[in-house]
């Protein structure tokens, strides 16, 4: 049947559907989910919600999530915008607000879905290498010649390595007309968020989930902030696929997380203090392992090929994340940050791995 199929859909490749195993009792360290449960408000939101509002259609505007969304940012409600998981919000700045005649640039180690979008929107694009130290080099964002756009995690995925705030600006200063897409995905681990910048700089979009910090990757929300214009571009363009991107379970849940930063707060002191303790005991062991501001690390080790370690740890019940490619990373694992017990597990597995080599 695939001879109906248009053209676009052949080069495009499903997700990997071995990250999302079905297998009980493995410890998965490879998708950066939250090791803990959400806060007991979001719990509490839903389940008000299943005692009847749910025959009525969700509100389209999502104007309560909004308005949760700005105050926590101390922004207006017009400059915000939400989706299904920020993988979908991304979906619609590209669609939106990235398909230009001049190249996207994006790193060349970066997050993988940015290529696979713009090959779905048939929108060229440009990679900017890495520094030899994996950090993000602002001056080649500045001297790449015209551009149809810029966008890259901060943090970066899957370094873990952040930019500073400055760092960022001096990007859009170097860009005032090009839309500059900051994903911060990673950035509620200690980085420092974009959003102070939005009211200065009108072509900067910077997007966030509640899959990460706030603990609601099953709950499937994300959000964009940016300055109106942008904002009523990405609401064109979402209303003409689904005026519904939000169910009700997910606005009430959601809404009720953002009223609870204290939740926030601590959850991610637990998850940075674990990933010090993870990155000493990685380094003690013989890793080299990048300065990460995300839930997760990325490290290897000189005695082991990635995707070998990888499989082996998975022997132990252990999943992490290995990419083949590009070949320079192809050595690194992404282990994401659990529990302090299930850190040690990765660990121990890791010992009996090396002990089973020696
Ligand atoms: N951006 C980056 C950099 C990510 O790593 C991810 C998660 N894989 C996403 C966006 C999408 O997350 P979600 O759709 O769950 O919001």
């Amino acid at each position: 049947m695939s001879r109906f199929w248009s053209k676009v859909v052949h080069g495009l490749t499903p997700y990997v559907p071995g990250e999302q195993p079905r297998i009980d009792g493995l410890i998965k360290l490879n998708t950066n989910e939250c090791p803990y449960p959400p806060s007991d408000k979001v719990l509490q939101a839903i389940a008000a919600q299943t005692t009847g509002d749910l025959r009525l259609y969700p509100d389209p505007q999502a104007a309560g999530l909004k308005a949760a969304i700005a105050h926590h940012h101390g922004l207006k409600a017009e400059q915000v915008f939400v989706g299904n998981g920020s993988d979908e919000v991304l979906a619609h700045a590209f669609m939106a607000l990235l398909r230009h005649p001049a190249p996207l640039l994006h790193p060349d180690i970066s997050y993988s879905f940015y290529p696979v979008y713009a090959r779905l929107y048939g929108i060229e694009t440009r990679e900017i290498a890495l520094r030899a130290d994996f950090s993000i080099a602002v001056d080649d964002y500045l001297q790449a010649g015209p551009n149809g756009g810029i966008i890259f995690p901060n943090p970066n995925a899957p370094t873990g390595m952040a930019l500073p705030l400055a760092e960022v600006e001096r990007l859009l200063a170097g860009n005032p007309d090009s839309v500059v897409v900051v994903d911060e995905a990673y950035v509620d681990f200690g980085a420092q968020t974009a959003a102070p910048l939005i009211d200065r700089y009108p072509q900067l979009l910077v997007i966030r989930t509640l899959s990460k910090a706030w603990a609601l990757a099953g709950l499937r929300v994300g959000y964009a902030l940016g300055h109106p214009d942008l904002i009523e571009a990405l609401s064109r363009v979402k209303d003409s696929f689904n005026s519904y991107p939000l169910d009700r379970l997910a606005l009430a849940g959601a809404t009720a997380a953002l009223s609870d930063a204290a939740w926030l707060a601590q959850t991610s002191a637990r998850i940075q203090a674990s990933r010090e303790a993870l990155s000493e005991g990685l380094r003690a062991r013989g890793f080299e392992v990048l300065p990460s501001q995300a839930n997760f690390v990325f490290a290897r080790h000189p005695a082991h090929e990635g995707a070998s370690l990888a499989a082996q740890l998975r022997k132990q019940r252990i999943l992490v994340r290995q990419f083949a490619r590009p070949q320079r990373i192809a050595d690194f694992l992404r282990i994401t940050i659990g529990t302090p017990q299930q850190c040690e597990a990765l660990l121990n597995a890791y010992d009996a791995v090396a002990q089973q080599a020696a």
